[in-house]
C-alpha cells in the first residue's frame, strides 16, 4: 500500500492498493513528485490541475440534484467506502470482494470491489454502461461515442472526450445518475446473475431519472409552493417555476428522454425513457 498527499493541489489522500485499483482519482494524477524541482512549473501538471478544477465545478453545478452533487464529491475524493478502501482494515479478503457470483467463480478468484470494479469493470456494470452507450448514441447520433473508461466516466476528464456544449449538462446528469445507481445497487446482487444485476441498476437509474423529469415538469405547470400548505414566506430560496423552453433544453434533446407537443394553449409532456 502506498499513500501520497498533494498538499497544495488537493487535501484528499491518494491510496493506491496493489491490485485493488486506485482511489483518489484526480489526486493521483496530480500528485507532486518530491524528486522534481518544486520551482519548475510542469505544463502537464498545470493542465491536469485545470482538468480537475473543471471536473469539480461540473460535479457541484447547481442544476444537479443535491444527492448527486454529494455523491460526485465523494467519488472524486475517493470517499466511497468500497472494498478497496476497506481492504486495510477488513478481517478477511472475502469482506472486500464483489458479491456478484460471476466475480467469485473459482477458488482464489475473488475480485476486490474497488471503485473501478464496482462502477466500471464488474460484468454487471459493464452491461449497464453498454446500455448507457446506446442511450447516448441516440442523444448524439453524429458524434464520437464516449469511451467507457475510468478517466471519462469516473474522473470526468474532458481532455479525453467531451460532449457537445448543448449536451454537457445532460451528460453530467446521466453519467452521475448511472454511477450512483451502480453504487447504490452494489451488494444487493449477491444472488443475481450478471444480466439481472445490470437490469436492476438500469431500472434504478431510469426510475430516478423519470422522477426528476416529472418533478421538473410540475415546475412548468405552476408554482409548486402554492400546494405546500404553508405560507410562501416560509419557503425562501430559488424561484421554482420552470419555463417550457427551459424544460425542453434540459430533457428533450432528440426526443429521447422526454418530448413536448402543443396541446391547447400549452404543452403536453411525454415521457420516453
Ligand atoms: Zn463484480
Amino acid at each position: 500500500m502506498r499513500a501520497q498527499s498533494t498538499g497544495a493541489l488537493c487535501t484528499a489522500v491518494t491510496i493506491e492498493l496493489e491490485n485493488y485499483g486506485t482511489m483518489g482519482l484526480w489526486d493521483h494524477g496530480t500528485a507532486l513528485d518530491d524528486a522534481e524541482d518544486p520551482f519548475q512549473p510542469d505544463p502537464a501538471e498545470a493542465s491536469a490541475a485545470k482538468g480537475w478544477l473543471a471536473a469539480y465545478r461540473r460535479a457541484s453545478a447547481p442544476h444537479l440534484p443535491r444527492e448527486l452533487r454529494v455523491f460526485a464529491w465523494k467519488l472524486l475524493h475517493g470517499g466511497l467506502p468500497c472494498g478497496g478502501v476497506r481492504a486495510h482494515s477488513a478481517a478477511s479478503r472475502e469482506q472486500c470482494a464483489c458479491p456478484l457470483p460471476a466475480c467469485r467463480a473459482g477458488a482464489g478468484q475473488l475480485r476486490v470491489a474497488s471503485l473501478a470494479h464496482v462502477l466500471l469493470e464488474c460484468p454487471a456494470a459493464a452491461e449497464a454502461w453498454a446500455w448507457f452507450a446506446q442511450l447516448w448514441q441516440r442523444l448524439q447520433p453524429q458524434g464520437l461515442q464516449p469511451p467507457i473508461t475510468a478517466r471519462v466516466i469516473l474522473m470526468d476528464d474532458d481532455s479525453v472526450w467531451r460532449p457537445p456544449q448543448r449536451l454537457r449538462r445532460l451528460w453530467t446528469r446521466l453519467r452521475l445518475g448511472l454511477l450512483q445507481a451502480l453504487w447504490q445497487r452494489r451488494g444487493q446482487g449477491a444472488e443475481l446473475e450478471v444480466r439481472a444485476a445490470a437490469d436492476a441498476a438500469v431500472h434504478h437509474f431510469r426510475a430516478k431519472l423519470r422522477r426528476q423529469i416529472r418533478m421538473d415538469w410540475r415546475r412548468c405547470e405552476g408554482d409548486v409552493r402554492l400546494a405546500s400548505g404553508v405560507p410562501l414566506s416560509w419557503l425562501a430560496g430559488r424561484q421554482p417555476v420552470l419555463s417550457p423552453e427551459e424544460f425542453r433544453a434540459r430533457w428533450c434533446a432528440g426526443g429521447v428522454l422526454a418530448g413536448l407537443t402543443p396541446a391547447g394553449n400549452g404543452w403536453r409532456m411525454t415521457m420516453r425513457c
